[in-house]
């Protein structure tokens, strides 16, 4: 018999290792720090890729490719980019037998190699806006790696634009934020998303202003999902990266630089994972319906039904080594939407046993119409999702005023949004004294939330300044 699952409540982290491992997602590798996806996990990652590569093309952003490594002297150009990556940084110094000449760095991020292209490429504002994107591997040294969360390699995609205004720049930046993550993260994955700007010192290294999406998970801890930066003419003065505009005068681009990353999936996994194992969105599962014949005899009626269903995503499992209560199980903890089962009463009566992956009974549906039927259980599980993790944030978000509060809701593992005047003194107080982070300041809040904050206070130290106003904070992975 398989072996079961934690309790997600109980031991979330014991829980989330299980899942994976159950599901058949990754594995630690032997090389310590990072993960091996195995086929079922990549699956799901190349149906993100797919839907999110479509949603960027649509934008007319193009994809392209740039070298894994950069040399030393690339990141160094840009001073706070590299003190805020110097910590996680693989260096290669011997290669081809030999010391080499300058050192390279195994990107942690690729801002600096595509900088250099962009200060040969850019010439006029005929070349404006220049918007081109890499799906790729970085790396960022990790003393604690986490299965999708940290893990020393990962994968993601980097998009890297330049435009001829700071505005367009930081238009579009949010517009990545908004009209893209944001919906993909809950129109596909059906997340419930936090949104806004990052802290100055939670920005991102050489940013002039991030813009972050995130989910809080059951244990109250924030997931940055995705995040998108306007890095001004930051980068551009260092690289220089110029344009001739109209007027035959020369200057420097301003530009953006956004992500996601394989930690999707570690988001996946804590927002619609229960104590029997994932529950995928039907856009994104690997398989939106599995097929169980019961015996050899229904294989038949199982292919033919197959062949019916051509525009889903489906599995015929006839693994008859295993009893059909550990086929079901396995697709269970796997987070199939739904499962057809069929037996030689279904099959004389035409019909099939339908479950889907958040609902315990059965139902008995006619095949005549079963396209249709599937298409609406679909939308049904899609929809289910999307309220749960609605409905979950809602509660694992707590307004308050005081700072006894604070800690309380803090301890307690939940997320606080709380006014904070913009010092970050109080920032750093606030980390120190609670481990929690300012997330992000959200670009809107629900009334009832605005509403419990009474206080115009700084939840630190009371003061009522204009820069005053309600952030979340939470402890984050
Ligand atoms: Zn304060």
């Amino acid at each position: 018999m398989a072996k079961g699952l934690p309790k997600k409540r109980e031991n979330f982290s014991e829980w989330y290792n299980e899942v994976i491992a159950q599901a058949e997602l990754a594995e630690h590798s032997p090389v310590k720090g990072s993960m091996t996806i195995l086929p079922y996990g990549f699956k799901i990652w190349e149906l993100i890729q797919k839907e999110l590569d479509r949603r960027l093309k649509e934008l007319g952003v193009e994809n392209a490719y740039f070298p894994l490594f950069i040399p030393q002297s690339f990141i160094k150009k840009e001073k706070e980019h590299l003190e805020g990556f110097s910590p996680e940084l693989a260096v290669v110094t011997y290669a081809g037998g030999k010391e080499l000449s300058e050192p390279y760095i195994v990107r942690p991020t690729s801002e600096t190699i595509i900088y250099e292209a962009y200060s040969r490429w850019i010439a006029s504002y005929r070349d404006l806006p220049l918007m081109i994107n890499q799906w790729a591997n970085v790396v960022r040294w990790e003393l604690r790696p986490r299965l999708f969360l940290r893990t020393t390699e990962f994968l993601w995609q980097e998009g890297h634009t330049a435009h001829a205004t700071l505005k367009e720049a930081d238009e579009f930046a949010l517009k990545i934020l908004k009209d893209v993550y944001q919906r993909f993260l809950e129109e596909v994955l059906d997340f419930s998303i936090i949104a806004g700007v990052k802290s100055d010192s939670q920005k991102f290294a050489g940013a002039q202003k991030t813009y972050t999406a995130e989910v809080i998970t059951a244990e109250g801890k924030a997931l940055q999902m995705g995040t998108s930066h306007n890095l001004a003419d930051n980068f551009a003065r260092v690289f220089n990266i110029t344009y001739l505009d109209g007027q035959g005068r020369r200057n420097y681009v301003f530009q953006t630089s956004w992500g996601v990353s394989t930690r999707l999936i570690g988001g996946l996994i804590m927002i619609h994972g229960d104590d029997f194992g994932l529950r995928l969105p039907p856009k994104i599962a690997p398989f939106e319906v599995v097929i169980l014949p019961i015996s050899e005899k229904e294989v038949g009626f199982a292919q033919k039904m197959k062949e019916e269903l051509k525009s889903y995503r489906v599995f015929l499992d006839a693994d008859f080594v295993k009893t059909l209560g550990e086929r079901i199980y396995s697709w269970e903890k796997k987070g199939v939407p739904i499962r057809l089962e069929i037996g030689p009463k279904e099959i004389k009566a035409n019909k099939v046993l339908l479950s889907q992956r958040d609902k315990k009974e059965k139902t008995l549906l006619n095949c005549s119409n079963l396209n249709k039927l599937i298409m609406e259980r679909l939308e049904e599980f899609d929809f289910s999702l999307r309220k749960s993790a609605k409905e979950e944030l809602r509660s694992l978000i707590v307004a308050v005023n005081h700072w006894q509060d604070f800690q309380k809701v803090i301890n307690e593992g939940k997320a606080a949004i709380a006014n904070w005047c913009g010092n970050p003194l109080c920032e750093e107080n606030i980390q120190k004294l609670t481990t929690a982070t300012s997330r992000c300041l959200p670009f809107s809040l629900e009334k009832e939330i605005l509403k419990a904050l009474d206080s115009k206070k700084c939840v630190y130290c009371n003061k009522s300044l204009e820069e005053t106003k309600p952030w979340v904070f939470a402890q984050a992975y």
